[in-house]
């Protein structure tokens, strides 16, 4: 007998009613884990919405958190340690290319999971973070494999990590992971994944830099292009975890600035 049912429930952040299919894969793992309930993820905006259900699929509880805000530690209060959490069908249905993603991050204790895992499983392993991604692509190529080694390499680089931030990474992977990555590409997926605690520095060169180049930095990257850079707030909070066109454009246009001395992208870790 199946017990799958959709549960609803109005977020208390932004006020959308958000569904969440409790399939019988959800029970099995609430079943078989130590408390007998198992969270399920809603990623929207600059939030995400934790619902807790038991083996009977029964609502135990849910909680906000801000994604942006959020280091690791606070992550980790919220959800406690040794949980598994399993990302909504909504949230994995942004993504084209990745049907299923798993996150383990064994130091912390927390396991991330979503999708379907069968067929081309690529995996990035960060021995410094000790963190293990693995993602289902529905078909690969070499530049798939190389954006997968460059994912590892950008996780053991950066200054820290966070479970959101690694998901906005993968929204990159997720647009461009069947073309060749470029080297610049490393840098920008280390500059999200360490996102959350960096923030951007106008130098004071900036104002008076800014109209020599503006004409053309405007037509590079016209989505993104802003006049007055938000100083002091973390990255992470400019970043959409889902529009992963702006994503790119804001990224490369931030460390084009910073490469010509306007603004210094600095670390608060
Ligand atoms: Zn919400």
């Amino acid at each position: 007998m199946s017990l799958e049912k959709v549960i609803k429930l109005r977020c208390g952040r932004c006020n959308r009613m958000v569904s969440l299919r409790i399939t019988n894969d959800i029970l099995e793992k609430a079943r078989a884990s130590l408390s007998g309930i198992y969270g399920v993820v809603d990623i929207h905006g600059d939030h995400a919405f934790v619902i807790y259900v038991d083996y009977k699929g029964n609502e135990r509880g849910h909680k906000v958190f801000d994604i942006v805000e959020s280091r690791r530690e606070e992550v980790l209060n919220y959800l406690g340690r040794g949980r598994r959490l399993r990302l909504s069908e909504g949230f994995m249905n942004n993504f084209r290319a990745i049907r299923g993603i798993t996150i383990s991050a064994r130091r912390e204790g927390l396991f991330l999971e979503g999708g379907i895992m069968e067929g081309c499983v690529l995996k990035a392993v960060s021995r410094v973070k000790d963190v293990d991604i693995e993602v289902n692509f529905r078909s690969m190529n070499m530049s798939t494999v190389e954006w997968m080694k460059m994912l590892s390499r950008a996780l053991d680089r950066s200054l820290d990590y966070c479970m959101f931030t690694l998901l906005t990474a993968l929204g990159l992977l997720d647009l461009k992971c069947y073309t060749p990555p470029l080297p610049l590409h490393e840098e920008l997926l280390r500059l999200i994944i360490e996102s959350h605690v960096k923030v951007i520095r106008l130098s004071r060169y900036y104002h008076e830099l800014l109209p020599l180049i503006e004409h053309r930095v405007r037509e590079w990257y016209p989505r993104v292009f802003m006049k007055e850079l938000p100083e002091g707030v973390p990255l992470s909070r400019l970043i959409g975890i889902h529009d992963a066109y702006r994503l790119e454009e804001l990224g490369l246009y931030l460390m084009g600035l910073e490469a010509r001395g306007l603004i210094e992208l600095e670390s608060v870790k």
